[in-house]
């Protein structure tokens, strides 16, 4: 199953959180065991990079366009990643307090324990002004991950559309 969630209303960006509402949402359909988390400006240019699930959680986009082809530092797990049901509920899913961009997928690295993509040129959306607040976040990833994640998720789908080829469904997040 294909979701796509969107954040709708007017308030700053929220990554993690629609990547937990894509999560909770697609287990509503089906029990799924496999996740994909992927951003939507990144196409895998090579279809042998297979987005599956394995004994431990993966970064998949290891190697963009963007950066030059290489990792821009050892650490990144942004862009697109897979974790099984199993692994990401053990860490609790991602957090739901990096709003406006940045920290979040840093924050996902530092709760746990191998492709070419390209990535769609676009500015930086309105709301998604870089997080000043995310280094000190980041410096308490271990101490909030269990009670900040998926046991804490809230957010209203405003509309659920049924595509032919994926499920798009909007939501708000609330605010910072
Ligand atoms: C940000 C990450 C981002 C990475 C690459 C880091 O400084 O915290 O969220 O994925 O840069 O752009």
């Amino acid at each position: 199953m294909f979701i796509m969630s969107g954040q709708g209303g007017t308030e700053s960006f929220n990554r993690a959180k629609l990547l937990n509402v894509g999560y909770t949402e697609a287990l509503k359909d089906h029990d799924y065991g496999c996740f994909v988390f992927s951003d939507v400006d990144l196409i895998p240019m090579d279809d042998r990079n297979t987005y599956a699930c394995f004994d431990q959680p993966r970064h998949l986009s290891v190697s963009i366009d963007k950066f030059g082809f290489r990792l821009p530092y050892y650490q990144i797990f942004g862009g697109a990643s897979s974790m099984s049901k199993e692994q990401f509920l053990k860490i609790n899913g991602f957090s739901n307090n990096y709003w406006g961009w940045g920290g979040e997928d840093d924050d996902i690295y530092n709760s746990g324990v191998v492709g070419n993509c390209r990535m769609i040129r676009h500015d930086r959306d309105k709301k998604n002004e870089p997080n000043p607040q995310r280094f000190n976040r980041l410096a308490h990833t271990r101490e909030n991950m269990g009670k900040d994640g998926i046991n804490s998720l809230t957010y209203t789908v405003t509309s659920t559309e049924r595509l032919p080829l994926y499920t798009y469904i909007t939501v708000e997040v609330g605010k910072p």
